[in-house]
């Protein structure tokens, strides 16, 4: 058995999203002419409460679009220094548009708007202009850590008063809203753009969607192109997108529960905090005190069919997903037991 805990990405399409991808009607997205993706832009534009939305090949591509709509070459971006806009996106936002970001330090990835505040630089033409601010919701690199809501408003109302923008990285927007049970209209009302990611927990094998005002998706779609992101039939993957929303929205609760359960039988050991409050399908490892480091544990756990990522010397990241039900979980813990137990 092979129970890949590696990232929420490795879920393969079931058998009931590629029968709605092979139906799916579709034309050349390129002229606007695809059904599929049309529908799906509706939906998820209406889900968060906005005007419009833009289907994107990569959360990348969708932070990136929306960065550069509200940013403009030498103007200034504030997010948290673990932002995967920051971490994974190689550059993108420098090198691609100019952007100068500046990062605050954040617990767990959790956003201390006081923090976000303090960076916003006031209008003077000496200075670089502050035009945005990024949040991540839930936060990847903090361990899927869920956005307090307060936070949240109290972000929306500094970017209000200083007149800058806001921008959510939703990649695991969907994660957060079962989790903390907050509707995704509540947190569309709070962002002047989203970037959201149906290749994560929602099992879709490619895409994401931006979601923003008519305006802004208007000037989006510009850029998609500019960077290559214009696709042509792609209905085939929306299809699989709209299916995932349907289908795999509610059920992230069980990779929530799947992963407290991982959390609860490796407390003991002392790898990892049994009482992760706020957290959702990720379980990060301390591995200071285990008998085995990071990659040696990855190492021994893959041999009996386990996988996950070290991501340093004595830490690792185990994710949930709709591919890893309860018996390939119980292998896990007794794999990881086994092994952490010396
Ligand atoms: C996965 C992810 C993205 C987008 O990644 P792609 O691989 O480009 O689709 C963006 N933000 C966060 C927090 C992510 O985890």
């Amino acid at each position: 058995m092979i129970v890949d805990l590696r990232s929420d990405t490795v879920t393969r399409p079931t058998a009931g999203m590629r029968e709605a991808m092979f139906a799916a009607p579709v034309g050349d997205d390129v002229y606007g002419e695809d059904p599929e993706i049309n529908a799906l832009e509706a939906e998820v534009a209406a889900l968060f409460g906005h005007e419009a939305a833009l289907f994107v090949p990569s959360g990348t591509m969708g932070n990136q679009i929306a960065l550069t709509l509200l940013v403009r070459p030498g103007e200034e971006l504030v997010c948290d220094s673990d932002a995967h806009i920051v971490t994974y996106e190689q550059g993108a936002a420098a090198a691609l548009f100019g952007i100068s970001t500046r990062t605050v330090p954040s617990a767990r990835g959790i956003a201390d708007p006081e923090a976000y505040a303090a960076q916003i630089r006031a209008p003077d033409w000496h200075i670089v202009t502050t035009r945005a601010l990024a949040v991540e919701n839930t936060h990847n690199r903090g361990g899927g850590t869920v956005q307090p809501l307060a936070a949240l408003r109290r972000l929306r109302a500094v970017a209000d008063a200083t007149g800058v923008a806001l921008h959510c990285d939703g990649a695991r927007i969907w994660n957060a809203h079962v989790a903390a049970g907050v509707p995704l209209a509540t947190y569309g009302g709070l962002f002047d753009t989203l970037s959201v990611c149906l290749s994560k927990g929602l099992g879709a094998p490619v895409g994401s969607v931006l979601v923003a005002s008519a305006a802004r998706i208007a000037e989006g779609r510009r850029v998609r192109k500019r960077l290559g992101g214009g696709m042509r039939q792609a209905g085939v993957l929306a299809a699989a997108g709209r299916y995932a929303l349907r289908h795999h929205l509610d059920r992230l609760a069980d990779d929530h529960k799947r992963a407290q359960v991982l959390r609860d039988a490796l407390a003991p050991l002392g790898v990892t905090a049994a009482d992760a409050a706020e957290t959702t399908n990720i379980v990060l490892l301390d591995l200071t005190d285990a008998p085995l480091d990071a990659p040696a544990l990855a190492a021994a756990a893959r041999e009996r069919g386990v996988l996950f990522g070290p991501t340093g010397r004595r830490s690792a990241r185990l994710v949930t997903h709709l591919d890893v039900d309860d018996r390939g979980l119980e292998h896990a813990v007794d794999v990881l037991t086994d092994l952490l137990r010396g």
